[in-house]
C-alpha cells in the first residue's frame, strides 16, 4: 500500500473504529462482532506502525496508552471551573428553587442530576477531536491529563460533528470493579472516588488503560450557547457522549409529559414533588453501581443562567443537595510512619478525635506517600474522615489547608526505628534492615497472635517486656525461653512464668498449617497453607525441596495459586535465614508435618508420652527424624527437657540435656533400644 492509500484507509478505520466503540461503550449496542472490530483494529495498528506519522491524534489504538512517561503538565482552563453550593435538606433546595423563582422574570425549570463522586474533567474538543482534557485543578489552572483520558473508552475522542466545545464530566469507577481490582492491587484505595483520581494521574497512560474507568459528562460549552440544559444534554448525547441517563425535571410552568416522552428514564414532576424525590434518591444511593454522593439542581433556561452568573466559588444557577454523609471533619495533629513485620512503611495520621458513625476515632491509615500525594495531605490540615467498610477509618479528603504553611507530607529517608535508609518499591517505601526492631517487633507479635501460633500469656505487655530485657527477639527464641533473666522482676514471679512456659509448650502441638501460616512469609497466610498442604505438601520438607527446583509452575499448576504467592513461595523457601528459622523452629518441637501425614496408621505406642532427642544417631540423620516417629505413634515432641519430659532419646555425644534429664528421672532410651520399641510394635502389626 502506498503512503496516499494508507493514509486514506486509515482515516477510514479511524472513523469506523470510533462508531463502533461509540456503540459498544456507550450505547451498549454492538453493531459488529468482536472479531470484525478486531480485525479492523489490528489492520490499523499495522498501518500506523508502517507510517507512524500518518497516526491520527483520535485514533483509537491510543486508548491502551503508551508507555512514555510524561510529567503532567499544567493547563488553563476556558470555562469557569467551580465548586457548587450546597443544601443539606430537601426543604433548603425547594426554597432556594422558590427564591429563583420569585426573582426571574421568565418562566423556570429544573433539572436534577446525580452528583457523581468521582473525579473531575474537562474535555476540550476543536473541531471535533478531543484536543486537551483537564483536571479541575484550582479551577483556573488544571492538570493536563490527555493521554491518560484518551484511554478511557467512553470518552469521545472524535465527535460526530465538527464542533468546538467544553465539556465537563465526572470520571469514576463503578463500584464492584473498585472492590475487585483494589483488593487484588498492592496500593489499596480508601474508596473509587479515589481510586479513579489516584488512576487518572498517573504517569503511564498503559497503567490507566488497565482500569476500566467510565465517564458521565454533564455540562457543554458551546461557542454559540444553547437555550436550555436539557437541549445540551440531548446534544451531548448526540455527540458520542455517555450522560447519565438517571436524570429529573421538575417545573411548575412547563409542559412535563413532553419531556417525558423524550425522556423516558427521567422523573417528572411538580415543585411541590421535589422533596419526596430527593428523599427516594438517598434511598436508592446504596443500590447504584457508582458512587454518588447528592443530587444537582441547575436551572434549565441557559439566559437565565446567564443574568444569574458566578460567584468566586459558585455557579448562581446551580445547587447541590448533599447526601447525610458518613463523615466528619476533624483535624489532623501528626503523620507518624509504622515500620511492618515485612518492613512496609504505614504513615498514620494522629487525628484530634472525633465521631464518625458511631464510633470515635483518633488515627487513620494514610496507606503509603502516593496516598499522601492524592490528597495533598500534611500536618495540621482539616480532613474529611470516614469510615471505609464501615469499619476502618480512612482520611477522604483535605477540606483545608493548614495555615502553618505546611505543604504535601513527606516519608523521611531513614526508618524511624534502625535509621536505616528506606528503599521504594512499587507503592510502598520499606525498610530492608531484617535485624530493624520494629521489624522483629510486628514479626513476633504477629507469630503470637490469636490468628497464628495463638501462644497464651504471651500477649504483647509480656512480649515487649521479653524484646526489651533481649530474652525474645526472634521467633525461635521464643522456645529455649530462660526465665533467669526476669528474676525478681516485678509481676514475672512464678506463676507468671509457669503460665508463659505453658502457653509456649502448649503452641508446639498447633497443626502443621498453622505453623507455615505463621512464618510469616509474605501471602502465605491460612488459606494458602490450606492450599499448599490440600495439594500434596503434607510437610516442611516437601516444600522446601519443591522450591529449590525453582520453578514456579510447580505452584501456579496448583488451583488458587497465582504467579505472585508461587514467587514468594520459591524465594522464601530458598532463603539461607528462613531455612535456619525452620530448623530452629523443628528442633524446638514445633508441627512440621500434617496431621494427616501424621496418621500412619501405626498403633499409638507413646500416646501420653513427651520425648527429647540428644547426640547423633547412626539411623536418624538429622535426628529430628527419629522424633517423627515418636510423633507418628502419638508421641509429644519437645526441644529442651523440663519436668514434662518422660523420655529422653540419647544418641552419642549427647548434651547437657543428658545430665538434666537424669537429674529429673527422665527415662533414657538408647538408639538400640528405641529401634527395638519401633520394632517390636511392627512386629505386633
Ligand atoms: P463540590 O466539589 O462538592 O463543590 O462539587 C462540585 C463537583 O461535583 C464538580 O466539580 C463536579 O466534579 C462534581 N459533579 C458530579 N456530578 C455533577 C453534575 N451532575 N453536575 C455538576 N457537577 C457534578
Ligand atoms: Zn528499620
Amino acid at each position: 500500500m502506498d503512503r496516499q492509500q494508507a493514509k486514506i484507509r486509515i482515516e477510514e478505520l479511524t472513523v469506523l473504529l470510533a462508531q463502533y466503540q461509540h456503540a459498544y461503550y456507550i450505547l451498549a449496542q454492538p453493531s459488529v462482532s468482536d472479531r470484525e472490530y478486531d480485525r479492523l483494529n489490528d489492520e490499523l495498528i499495522a498501518l500506523e506502525k508502517e507510517f507512524p506519522d500518518l497516526r491520527l491524534p483520535d485514533s483509537p489504538t491510543l486508548r491502551v496508552g503508551s508507555d512514555l512517561s510524561h510529567d503532567l503538565p499544567e493547563a488553563q482552563h476556558s470555562i469557569p471551573v467551580l465548586s457548587l453550593d450546597k443544601g443539606y435538606s430537601p426543604d433548603e433546595i425547594v426554597s432556594w428553587i422558590k427564591k429563583l423563582e420569585a426573582a426571574s422574570s421568565v418562566p423556570l425549570s429544573f433539572v436534577f442530576e446525580e452528583k457523581i463522586d468521582g473525579s473531575s474533567i474537562v474535555l476540550y474538543y476543536e473541531e471535533g477531536l478531543l484536543v486537551r482534557a483537564v483536571t479541575r485543578g484550582n479551577g483556573v489552572i488544571g492538570n493536563d491529563v490527555t493521554p491518560n483520558v484518551k484511554t478511557i473508552a467512553a470518552v469521545p475522542l472524535r465527535l460526530s460533528k465538527k464542533v468546538t466545545v467544553a465539556v465537563r464530566g465526572e470520571i469514576f469507577l463503578a463500584k464492584d470493579l473498585f472492590e475487585k481490582i483494589n483488593t487484588a492491587q498492592e496500593t489499596q484505595f480508601a474508596n473509587p472516588r479515589n481510586f479513579a483520581a489516584g488512576t487518572l494521574r498517573r504517569i503511564k497512560s498503559s497503567e490507566v488503560a488497565q482500569v476500566p474507568l467510565d465517564i458521565f459528562v454533564y455540562e457543554g460549552f458551546f461557542t454559540e450557547p444553547r437555550k436550555t440544559h436539557h437541549e445540551i444534554l440531548d446534544e451531548l448525547t448526540a455527540l458520542r457522549f455517555k450522560v447519565n441517563p438517571r436524570a429529573a425535571f421538575f417545573s411548575d410552568t412547563k409542559n412535563l409529559s413532553k419531556v417525558k416522552a423524550m425522556h423516558s428514564a427521567w422523573t417528572v414532576g411538580k415543585i411541590s414533588d421535589v422533596p419526596e424525590f430527593l428523599e427516594k434518591e438517598a434511598g436508592e444511593r446504596g443500590s447504584l453501581p457508582y458512587e454518588i454522593d447528592g443530587m444537582v439542581i441547575k436551572v434549565n433556561e441557559i439566559p437565565v443562567r446567564e443574568e444569574l452568573g458566578y460567584t468566586g466559588h459558585h455557579p448562581r444557577w446551580a445547587i447541590a443537595f448533599k447526601f447525610e454523609s458518613p463523615e466528619s471533619m476533624t483535624k489532623v495533629n501528626a503523620i507518624e510512619i509504622q515500620v511492618g513485620r515485612t518492613g512496609r512503611i504505614t504513615p498514620v495520621a494522629r487525628i484530634e478525635p472525633v465521631l464518625v458513625a458511631g464510633s470515635t476515632i483518633s488515627n487513620a491509615t494514610l496507606h503509603n506517600q502516593e496516598y499522601v500525594d492524592m490528597l495533598e495531605l500534611s500536618v495540621g490540615d482539616i480532613v474529611a474522615v470516614s469510615k471505609r467498610g464501615d469499619v476502618i477509618p480512612a482520611v477522604e479528603r483535605v477540606i483545608e489547608k493548614n495555615d502553618s504553611g505546611n505543604t504535601t507530607w513527606e516519608m523521611p529517608l531513614v526508618c524511624p526505628s534502625c535509621s536505616t535508609a528506606l528503599v521504594k518499591r512499587g507503592a510502598h517505601h520499606f525498610c530492608q534492615n531484617t535485624e530493624c526492631t520494629d521489624r522483629l517487633r510486628g514479626e513476633l507479635k504477629f507469630f503470637v497472635g490469636r490468628d497464628q501460633m495463638d501462644i497464651e500469656n504471651l500477649g504483647p505487655e509480656t512480649l515487649e517486656v521479653l524484646f526489651e530485657k533481649k530474652i525474645v527477639l526472634h521467633v525461635e527464641d521464643i522456645y529455649i525461653f530462660n526465665s533467669d533473666a526476669l528474676d525478681g522482676l516485678p509481676g514475672f514471679g512464678e506463676k507468671k512464668v509457669n503460665l508463659i512456659k505453658e502457653g509456649i509448650e502448649k503452641s508446639k502441638t498447633r497443626p502443621y498449617k498453622t505453623v507455615l501460616a505463621s512464618l510469616g512469609i509474605p501471602d502465605l497466610g491460612k488459606k494458602a497453607a490450606e492450599i499448599l498442604v490440600d495439594a500434596g505438601y503434607k510437610n516442611i520438607d516437601a516444600l522446601i525441596q519443591a522450591a529449590a527446583k525453582k520453578d514456579p509452575e510447580l505452584f501456579t499448576a496448583i488451583h488458587m495459586i497465582g504467579d505472585k504467592l508461587a514467587g514468594t513461595i520459591i524465594s522464601a523457601f530458598n532463603d539461607p535465614a528462613v531455612l535456619a528459622r525452620i530448623e530452629k523452629l523443628k528442633q524446638a518441637g514445633l508441627q512440621f508435618e500434617a496431621a494427616e501425614a501424621l496418621d500412619s496408621g501405626l498403633p499409638k505406642i507413646f500416646t501420653g508420652q513427651t520425648w527429647c532427642v540428644t547426640g547423633s544417631f547412626e539411623n536418624f540423620k538429622p535426628r529430628e527424624k527419629a522424633m517423627e516417629e515418636v510423633k507418628k505413634r502419638g508421641g509429644n515432641v519437645t526441644g529442651s527437657v523440663s519436668g514434662k519430659t518422660t523420655h529422653l532419646l540419647a544418641g552419642k555425644e549427647a548434651g547437657s540435656k543428658l545430665e538434666k534429664a537424669q537429674s529429673l528421672g527422665v527415662v533414657i532410651v538408647a538408639e538400640e533400644t528405641f529401634l527395638k520399641m519401633l520394632d517390636e510394635e511392627s512386629g505386633k502389626r
